[in-house]
């Protein structure tokens, strides 16, 4: 990657900024193309890493345009710009409107819904949604959490409804079978250290069906790695999952018992509430179908954070607990990880106005 690129990047901090830096569109795609392709381009369809740019060239249809590569390949020839196999390809939406969205999006605490995207922008709310899942999409993270893993499982609960006739809303687990409350397991990753410059480990989020057993291992197995040391509370489910890990210790709430030396699961219970807090305050209601979407980006929000020292802090009961301070990725930085993974994943556009995704893996990154 060209260190001008790097150096434009880190010279956004306002919004004022992010609009001199995304105005020009051939600025943009220059921009957009040392980030997903940081290590030169690649052809999309093969890997290759030999291409050539055909712009102003005829290609039969009409006049290539400026970013239209070939592939050097001889079984390959595939024609490709920046966004083939990649969400943006969805829309025919300008580079630096796409670049705005996802910065606006990152720069905002907790995510922005799409009507407040849609403003922003001046561009339909069907459009933004999809701006929004293109993002969530992007940050999708598919290596195994691994160290220290923090596990736990909440509920995301449905919002009360409105008609008075419906059966009112349960509360937990107990009213679990007549609530649209959904079991959702959640896992993070703890920082290697706690040095100044530690990045935050991944965290991720799945929905689990009724939590059972089979449902919560097959997303603890899918996604972290066996020799992993798990930490949780006491419930059953964790016993016997805990039991295909190198170690597994937890804590007992039932007595109260939160932090026993480094065995604690304070880092997931963050998670969690960032999950819930998000849910409840940005987007409201997700449908389950796309959870997993929404999930993605609340779990790239919190790695985009590093460590930037520690603060003593006495609780209620006058006991001395150390707190370790966070500072977030600069929203224009954060752009760098989005991009790095955007090739291989795509979506299209449904009929009926949502979206359906061709494929959530990445191709490379
Ligand atoms: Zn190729």
């Amino acid at each position: 990657m060209p260190e001008t690129v790097l150096a434009g990047l880190s010279n956004i901090r306002t919004t004022e900024e992010m609009i001199v830096a995304f105005r020009d569109e051939e600025h943009c795609r220059r921009l957009l193309e040392s980030m997903v392709w940081p290590d030169g381009r690649i052809c999309p369809a093969c890997g290759y890493k030999r291409s050539i740019a055909i712009a102003g060239r005829d290609t039969g249809k009409r006049r290539a345009r400026p970013g239209l590569y070939q592939c050097s390949s001889g079984d390959c020839r595939f024609q490709f710009t920046v966004t083939t196999h990649t969400p943006l390809h969805s829309t025919k939406l300008p580079l630096r409107v796409w670049l705005k969205a996802m910065w606006l999006m990152l720069q905002s605490d907790k995510g922005l819904s799409s009507v407040r995207l849609a403003e922003a922008l001046g561009v339909s709310q069907p459009t933004a949604w999809r701006m929004g899942h293109a993002l969530r999409l992007m940050v999708a993270r598919e290596h195994m959490l691994d160290g220290t893993v923090e596990v736990d499982h909440f509920h995301l609960g449905g919002r009360p409804r409105k008609h008075s006739d419906d059966p009112p809303p349960g509360r937990g687990r107990k009213g679990q079978a007549n609530t649209e409350k959904t079991p959702v397991m959640a896992m993070v990753q703890r920082p290697n250290d706690v040095t100044p410059g530690t990045p935050a480990g991944d965290a991720r989020a799945a929905v689990v069906t009724g939590l059972s057993l089979r449902a919560a291992e097959r997303a603890v197995e899918t996604q972290i790695e066996p020799h992993a040391r798990l930490m949780s509370d006491e419930a059953k489910a964790f016993t016997a999952i805990g039991e295909s890990f190198a170690s597994h210790e937890t804590v007992k709430h039932s007595s109260r018992e939160y932090v026993r030396d480094t065995v604690h699961v304070n880092s997931v219970e963050g998670f969690n509430s960032r999950v819930r807090r998000t849910i409840a305050g940005v987007f409201h209601h997700i449908s389950s179908q796309h959870a997993d979407l929404y999930f993605h980006e609340i779990g790239f929000r919190w790695s985009q954070r590093v460590i930037t020292g520690s603060a003593v802090r006495k609780t209620r009961h006058g006991r001395e607990i150390t707190r370790t301070l966070w500072s977030r990725v600069p929203p224009a930085l954060q752009l760098l990880s989005v991009f790095r993974a955007a090739t291989g994943r795509q979506m299209r556009r449904s009929p009926d106005g949502g979206i359906i995704i061709r494929s959530a893996v990445a191709v490379f990154g």
